[in-house]
């Protein structure tokens, strides 16, 4: 059984393909060896062996060190260099490498064969003596940490005591007699620690490294970075074994790292840095500060210490040329690893690049305009979850912050301003041209004005699903919520973050990407929808299958959805509509009322606000779909709470406080979310249906005359669980229908459809589509109610759930795909076996997020409906779904 893969010597055993047996190191090793570039000889011990070693009792698998022996004769023929041999020994180094990239989680050992017989070879070889001992007390140090577990500080500390005995300032003034001393100080240790000396056979050496890259794999910070990153354990980590090149070989000698691209903002530069005289680890490290590549990047910082360019010229030539080919070869953006040893070019790794939000969307762009890869694959390769980053202003990387809190990235983008904490304080705010973040314990819909007002939302309660959330994500303004470790105590006008005190007009950020609060200004990036971003976006428009709907019922929302590219409104919200200052009054009259006509009355003061609001949407969306909710909460939320609110609207009303006071608590329930809300409302008190469908219709034929095509309103009946409850509201739609005809003169279209947001609806999706033109699928309630947990308040608990594995995320979040997906999937069904051709969407805050707008597309919805500014998110997600 073959356990082990050379490469070297202009050719290899592996490929690039075989990412999964040979580690992401070693088939790219293997596939640079396969291109003719120059990559140390060496070989790597397959995945499979990891899976060995952990099955048998940590031992390895018969044949292995015979395979290992050939290999190292390999690379001996290649370099001339033997292993353990006193007088041209060949030195190696021993890296881990699994499938998927785990910087800095596994352990790694570099010199290893050396002892004290190859240390003196390698001083004549080197003519350096100082090189060759401060390589080999490298290796001690190294192999001490990594094998034999005795602790680097040891080791740090007999140093730093060598050196103040010398009069010393740093490691670099000691010289090689020093350094032998060091080194026996070194071994002496070693003996006191683990009784046992130093091992000083190479291939016990090799063996003891080997098997302490394969016991990394389950170190604790390998498992946690595995976790956090669904990486499977069964994958397994590969060693590679390789011969060592040296960069710290004097002044001919240097070590770097290079991306093709610039990783931050794309453009086609080499971007990197080297350092002369040293080993990776002093790049990595930081002790010296590495120069630049290019001439270019050099004189753009300013620079006085010479390029790679300037300093090593053909080592330059040669190095552009090898990262355009590999850059070419594997169509991607290359982060690359090399060592110049005393002149000579060495590849040591490939890989493709981490980059930023924006730069990836200009390398995919600018690849596929290059003719490298396809507009699809350019499709492909941008994370839909990180357009959030480039629609909205962000953190200057590079700034300070001064965290005071960490909530929950509620609603993406950052925002500065002073510290209000109510609505009208940030109405007043925006009256004289100031910036206010509005801080609350939560949000309710009385404080919808002051969330457009402000330029941010902090709650310190309530998660991802919760008013201030959904509100903020729809408004496309940040939000952080459920910052439970501060404090709202808005009668004093103080914020207490971790022993800080905040006060009313104290200037603050929230960087609702991160969910952190910020003490004061920070600079920021703006948003930059440049030829880039529409690019991708048309290209994915070409590729998708499902529409892209926006949730909206604001001008301002519906318009700025539409230039984001929504096609439709998927869910107006009818009763954000009746909050506004002279709506709420006359909604509390209608609620106030004891008889229908009280009623009517009321209702016929809406009419004509309902009536002007609709037009404009349809006259926004310019004949695209329109879907309009009916109004869905219970009505006790449009009264009310306190004492102190109750005497003012009274008074305001001219009715006795008495009598407010009592309706308040007549609609008191205890279980609201599952109250008289939704198609209830509209069973009990048709009539507010039947305003609302007016509005709409009248709506509908004055947008259809002033823009010359009919306009088709959608009317949506929210939280349905029978048939009969959906028969009835529409029956009485119908009939709204006909009068306003019979009015008019005239006919138009329409359709009637219902929410599915209990399971019983999705159960009864075969009944229910009999009268229903079409389904949307409303993931929030539909959540809630699957799970039975709270949308408002589980995020208290999920959080532990999560941590306890017990569920992987946050459904409100992202789709539960077996539980309440199963229900989509069986109601899409059910309903399509009654009518065909039943149109089906989404409207709950999952139908922005790209994991659950794959499973939309599987299950085959016709679109998905989302806040503004997740469209070019879901416009994304729908293409890479369709491909
Ligand atoms: C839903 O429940 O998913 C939905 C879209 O309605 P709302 O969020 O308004 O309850
Ligand atoms: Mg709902």
């Amino acid at each position: 059984y073959k356990w082990v893969y050379s490469f070297g010597g202009g050719k290899a055993e592996g490929t690039a393909e075989d990412r999964a047996l040979l580690g992401g190191k070693g088939a790219n090793l293997a596939e640079m060896c396969n291109l003719g570039l120059s990559v140390p000889p060496g070989f790597t011990i397959t995945t499979e062996v990891c899976r060995w070693f952990y099955d048998n009792a940590r031992s390895f698998p018969p044949q292995l060190e015979e395979q290992v022996l050939a290999a190292l004769d390999d690379v001996a023929e290649i370099t001339g260099r033997r292993f353990g041999d006193p007088e041209a020994p060949l030195l190696v180094s021993v890296r881990s490498g699994s499938r998927a990239s785990m910087p800095g989680m596994m352990d790694t050992v570099l010199n290893l064969g050396l002892n004290d017989q190859t240390v003196e070879a390698l001083a004549r070889d080197s003519g350096d003596a100082r090189f060759a001992y401060d390589s080999y007390r490298r290796f001690i140090q190294m192999y001490c940490d990594v094998v034999l577990g005795v602790d680097d500080e040891y080791f740090e500390e007999i140093l730093e005591d060598e050196k103040a005995r010398r009069g010393y300032e740093y490691d670099t003034d000691l010289t090689a007699e020093d350094w032998q001393q060091t080194i026996k100080l070194y071994k002496d240790k070693i003996i006191e620690e683990i009784d046992e000396p130093f091992p000083q056979d190479p291939h016990k050496q090799l063996w003891g490294a080997i098997g302490a890259v394969f016991f990394s794999w389950m170190n604790p910070r390998a498992i946690i970075y595995r976790r956090l990153h669904n990486i499977p354990e069964s994958w397994g980590t590969a060693v590679n074994i390789q011969a060592m090149v040296f960069g710290n070989m004097g002044e001919t000698s240097a070590t770097g790292v290079a991306f093709t691209r610039n990783p931050s903002t794309g453009e086609q530069q080499l971007y990197g840095e080297f350092l002369i005289n040293a080993q990776g680890e002093d790049v990595v490290a930081g002790i010296r500060t590495p120069q630049n590549l290019t001439e270019e990047a050099r004189i753009a910082a300013g620079s006085d210490r010479p390029s790679m360019e300037k300093a090593m010229p053909e080592a330059f030539a040669e190095f552009v040329k090898i990262a355009e080919k590999l850059e070419r070869h594997y169509r991607d953006m290359q982060d690359l690893e090399f060592t110049i040893e005393r002149g000579r070019l060495w590849m040591l790794q490939t890989r493709s690049g981490k980059r930023t939000a924006r730069a990836a969307l200009k390398i995919a762009v600018d690849m596929a305009k290059e003719g490298l890869i396809t507009e699809g694959e350019a499709v492909s390769r941008i994370d839909p979850a990180s357009l959030d980053q480039l629609l909205h202003p962000t953190i200057d990387p590079s700034a300070k912050r001064d965290v005071i809190g960490v909530g929950l990235p509620a609603s993406p983008g950052a925002a500065t301003g002073e510290i209000v904490f109510t609505s009208d304080e940030a109405e007043e705010m925006r009256g004289q041209n100031r910036k206010a973040i509005l801080v609350r314990v939560e949000t309710s819909p009385e404080d919808i004005h002051g969330m457009h007002a402000a330029e941010g939302i902090l709650t310190t309660r309530g998660g991802m699903t919760s008013h201030a959330a959904v509100v903020a994500r729809g408004m496309g303004k940040p939000c952080v919520s459920g910052a439970g470790t501060l404090r709202v105590d808005a009668r004093t006008g103080t914020l207490t973050a971790m022993g800080r005190t905040f006060r009313r007009g104290d200037v603050i950020t929230i960087d609702g990407t991160s969910g952190q609060v910020l003490k004061g200004a920070v600079p920021m990036l703006q948003p930059e929808l440049s030829g880039d971003f529409a690019a991708i976006m048309s290209w994915a428009d070409k590729l998708r299958r499902m529409k892209v709907r926006t949730n909206a019922e604001t001008p301002a929302d519906a318009r700025m959805a539409r230039s984001f590219g929504a096609e439709g409104i998927g869910l107006c919200r009818t009763e954000h509509m009746f909050f506004d200052n002279d709506r709420i009054a006359a909604m509390r009259e209608m609620i106030l009322a004891d008889t229908e006509a009280g009623r009517r009355a009321a209702l016929a003061k809406l009419l004509p606000m309902q009536r002007s609001d609709f037009i404009e949407l349809f006259e926004i969306m310019a004949g695209l779909p329109v879907t309009i909710r009916l109004l869905d909460p219970p009505l006790h939320e449009f009264l009310p709470k306190t004492e102190q609110e109750i005497a003012d609207v009274a008074a305001l009303m001219k009715v006795p406080a008495d009598k407010l006071r009592q309706r308040t608590e007549a609609l008191h329930e205890f279980n609201p979310m599952l109250g008289h809300r939704g198609c209830r409302l509209a069973v009990s008190y048709p009539e507010i249906a039947e305003m609302q469908a007016r509005a709409i219709f009248e709506a509908a034929a004055e947008a259809g005359k002033k823009t010359g095509s009919p306009v088709v309103p959608e009317i949506m009946i929210p939280l349905v669980g029978l048939m009969k409850e959906l028969a009835y509201v529409k029956a009485r739609i119908d009939a709204v229908a006909d009068a306003v005809m019979k009015e008019t003169s005239t006919t138009f279209d329409y359709l009637v459809g219902t929410m599915i947001e209990l399971p019983r609806a999705a159960l009864r999706a075969n009944v229910i589509a009999e009268a229903a033109e079409f389904f949307s699928f409303g993931t929030n309630d539909l959540t809630q109610t699957t799970f039975g947990i709270s949308r408002d308040d589980a995020s208290s608990f999920l959080e532990t759930y999560r941590q306890k594995g017990i569920v992987e995320q946050d459904p409100f979040i992202s789709l539960d795909l077996d539980g309440v997906g199963e229900l989509i999937r069986m109601a899409s069904e059910r309903g399509r076996e009654t009518k065909p051709g039943l149109k089906l969407g989404i409207c709950g805050e999952h139908g922005g997020d790209p994991r659950s707008i794959h499973f939309c597309e599987e299950v085959g919805l016709d679109y998905v409906s989302c806040s503004p500014f997740r469209v070019p998110i879901a416009r994304l997600a729908a293409a890479q779904a369709a491909v």
